[in-house]
């Protein structure tokens, strides 16, 4: 398979050249040049390394090796009321939807170094939740080591702790300085030629085509015939992983867009004018987009034919007023708790006519969000064994000054 630019002004690579790029030379986004329809006496029910095996080089047991390495959690399923059900995709180690793409993404491109016997050092500048996903996924692999930038007493404790307490390949460097210091950091040192004669240096991309491939993964899993998935949406990676499964031929009636109140592709969808506007804050915060950057991927995929695109894809924009009623209603109906933006899913679910299943993604857990959850459902939230477990474990990290000679001397 190769991969072209959402640019079209690179070009086309091969899946490795993508997985270790992330970004296109031409700014753009990598997409797989054509989508190979499952065969249909297999359909869903066919292996998932099978799935995945048409978009990669590399051989099918290995394929298979990485997603059982990545897909360590489960996935259940639970019926709310009538045709609305929820999947979880919130039991991986940092309880979000993005461990499935993040690990997959490591172990891929673990891989292909382990191959070369190449190393590769992967720099991250985070101001709390992006560090940890990142530590999680690659942590305890071979070939890769991963340097984590974090400003010193301006992240929560647990977020520190998820950060600093792996030790092995990951190392947490706590920087004496605000988030902007960070970034002007990392950034600085990916672009030290000098420094990259020494060492093989990379950025963690969030629009890495190896995130969204593996998060086909759920769709087929938790699939029900005839149903429509509802989909929590910011940056559209995992809708966008969704439109690649019924591309290859899972029967999804269709897909529907949960935003927050940073609705520009609701807007879009309605008026065929994509108004970018500033970033809103919001309690489903992981959303707050302001420019969706895989809707370069979906308007290639429709060849931005806008009324094809509504026939599989619908959006919803929800209000912060509704997202904290859907929190507590949910809770008091049905007794089952939601993060805030889960809760953006199952307020869009609610709006649909009845007709057919609704499996609506849960895309993070509750307890990563206590104080809105709390005060939305008057109770404690259960806290995972997981998360106590980080916060008894010693934090191990490296305090640096902001400037770069304190890093290139650490990095080198
Ligand atoms: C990242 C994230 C989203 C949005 O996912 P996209 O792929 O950017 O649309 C939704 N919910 C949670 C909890 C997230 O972390």
């Amino acid at each position: 398979m190769l991969y072209y630019s959402t640019n079209h002004n690179s070009d086309r690579v091969d899946f490795k050249t993508a997985l270790l790029r992330g970004l296109a030379p031409d700014g753009g986004l990598y997409m797989p040049e054509s989508f190979p329809e499952l065969r249909k006496t297999k359909g869903a029910s066919q292996n998932f390394s099978e799935t995945l095996a048409p978009f990669l080089d590399i051989p099918k047991t290995e394929i298979a090796r990485i997603v059982d390495e990545s897909f360590v959690f489960p996935v259940p399923s639970k019926k709310l009321f009538g045709e609305i059900s929820i999947l979880e995709l919130f039991h991986g180690p940092t309880l979000s939807f993005k461990d499935f793409g993040a690990r997959f993404m490591a172990r891929a491109m673990n891989y292909y170094l382990q191959r070369k016997n190449e190393q590769l050092t992967i720099i991250v500048a985070t101001s709390g939740d992006t560090g940890s996903a990142v530590a999680s996924g690659f942590y305890g692999l071979s070939n890769i080591r991963v340097v984590v930038l974090y400003p010193s007493k301006r992240i929560s404790e647990l977020q520190e702790k998820q950060i600093s307490t792996f030790g092995g390949n990951i190392a947490a460097v706590e920087v004496a300085g605000d988030f902007d210091d960070c970034q002007r950091l990392a950034k600085q040192a990916l672009s030290d030629e000098n420094l990259r004669e020494e060492i093989n240096l990379s950025s963690a991309n969030s629009i890495n085509i190896g995130r969204l491939l593996p998060q086909m993964f759920y769709y087929f899993k938790g699939f029900q015939s005839g149903a429509s998935f509802v989909v929590p949406s910011g940056n559209f990676g995992n809708l966008t992983a969704g439109l690649f499964a019924k591309k290859i031929g899972l029967p999804v009636k269709k897909f529907i867009a949960a935003i927050n109140e940073n609705s520009v592709i609701p807007e879009f969808l309605a008026t065929g004018k994509l108004i970018e506007r500033k970033t809103r804050m919001t309690i489903s915060n992981a959303m707050d987009v302001g420019k969706p950057s895989n809707w370069a991927r979906i308007t290639d995929l429709y060849q931005g034919d806008r009324l094809a695109m509504k026939k599989d894809l619908e959006a919803i924009a929800i209000s912060e007023a509704e997202t904290k009623k859907t929190i507590s209603e949910v809770y008091k109906n049905y007794g089952y708790v939601v993060d805030p933006h889960t809760a953006v899913g199952v307020a869009a679910a609610f709006r649909q006519p009845p007709g057919e299943p609704k499996i609506v993604l849960a895309t993070a857990h509750p307890a990563k969000f206590p104080k809105i959850v709390e005060s939305a459902i008057g109770e404690k939230v259960n806290i995972p064994n997981a998360l106590n477990e980080v916060l008894n474990k010693e934090k191990r990290s490296v305090l640096i000054k902001p400037d770069y000679p304190a890093l290139k001397e650490l990095l080198a």
